[in-house]
């Protein structure tokens, strides 16, 4: 089996990243009409930046308004968009779904996308997958693209104006990522395009964990406290979540975490917290099923309370679940086409049970 590693094309992020925009497509061989699926903020923030940058380079474009859901529909109608006004290229603006609605337009079309977020609250912007939910909001299915984005351009002038707990909540995408990766390497399973992980892939989801460690507390101080440009941790947290995030889950692939994060929404409570929310207390949960060293819970747990990630069910808005709700997200988390079974044992229902009672107990424990 081969070792593959996945990634995008180009990543580039800095202060006001995107008055480089056009440059940055051209330099990977991008060329007009242009067509931005934007969200409501990313056009309020971005349009005149865009108007000056493309009419500098050449580059005809238009902008379509983002709805606000990654729907079947939605996809349809960027689709017309882009084909009305000849897009060569797709460009994605705003938060995950507008950028997973890009990525998808894109790939039918058969044309390069780039991304470009305004928030870094996933690890979503580099891959090649799209999440689809019903106009509704309820989710669908994963599309897997052929190809990753081929720039994804990260202003993070931009993106240290969010809300910060939106930079939390992709910390606590980021945070399952080493973990993740280490129980695919372990077992041997494979990544997104069928193969194992690269050295680089590994090396990449540690530092990851690493960053987050060094630089989180200090990320969010400078969130709290705005400055002309982003300070230096900061930076680094917007490249741990978004970057190295991006390739350690793609090149390395996913395990217990990110399942029993599918488990825990099949409770309603929890559909109020944000996808890296519940990520963070499911990789609490993976160590637990893992039996893993008391050090490493403990730096887990440490982590989380010192940047408001969760670490019991009662913080992602489960307050005394019954057994039987414990059991249908621990049923959840284990059908069989889930990543839990990338882990290098067996897994059953009961001991993710037991592991997701475990790792709130161990949280309790530490927020008292
Ligand atoms: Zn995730």
């Amino acid at each position: 089996m081969n070792k593959v590693l996945v990634s995008a094309l180009r990543y580039s992020q800095g202060p006001g990243a995107t008055s480089g925009l056009a440059t940055e497509m051209v330099g990977v061989g991008l060329r007009g009409p242009v067509c931005i699926i934007a969200s409501r903020s990313a056009q309020r923030e971005l349009e005149s930046t865009w108007t000056t940058v493309f009419a500098a380079a050449g580059m005809t474009f238009v902008i379509h308004p983002f709805s606000g859901e990654c729907s079947r529909n939605e996809i349809a109608r960027g689709r017309a968009a882009a084909a009305a006004c000849g897009a060569q290229v797709i460009v994605g603006a705003g938060g995950g779904k507008a950028l997973d609605t890009g990525r998808a337009v894109a790939a039918e079309l058969g044309i390069p996308a780039v991304c470009c977020p305004t928030i870094a609250s996933t690890d979503a912007p580099c891959s090649a997958i799209s999440a689809v939910y019903s106009d509704e909001g309820l989710f669908e299915t994963y599309l897997f693209h052929p190809h990753n984005p081929n720039l994804v351009l990260v202003d993070s002038t931009v993106i240290a104006r969010a809300p910060v707990r939106l930079l939390v909540a992709g910390m606590g995408d980021a945070l399952s990522t080493w973990f993740e990766a280490r129980a695919c390497m372990r077992s041997g399973a494979r990544n997104s395009r069928n193969g194992v992980s690269t050295g680089a892939g590994m090396a990449i989801a540690e530092l990851c964990w690493r960053i987050l460690q060094a630089d989180g507390v200090s990320a969010l101080d400078a969130m709290k406290t705005p400055t002309a440009t982003p300070s230096p941790a900061l930076e680094r947290i917007i490249e741990a979540n978004t970057l190295l995030s991006g390739i350690g889950f793609e090149s390395a692939g996913l395990a217990a975490a990110h399942a029993i994060h599918n488990g825990l929404t099949v409770a309603p409570e929890v559909h109020a917290f944000h996808h890296g929310e519940k990520v963070a207390f499911g990789t609490l949960a993976q160590l637990m099923l893992e039996d893993a060293p008391q050090e490493e819970i403990t730096a887990v747990l440490n982590f989380c309370t010192s940047v408001g990630l969760p670490v019991t069910l009662a913080q992602i808005g489960l307050h005394d679940p019954s057994d039987a709700l414990l059991l249908r997200i621990a049923e959840r988390a284990t059908i069989a086409s889930d990543t839990i079974h990338n882990e290098p044992f067996q897994v059953t229902a009961n001991a993710v049970l037991q592991a997701i009672k475990r790792a709130d107990t161990a949280g309790r424990a530490v927020i008292q």
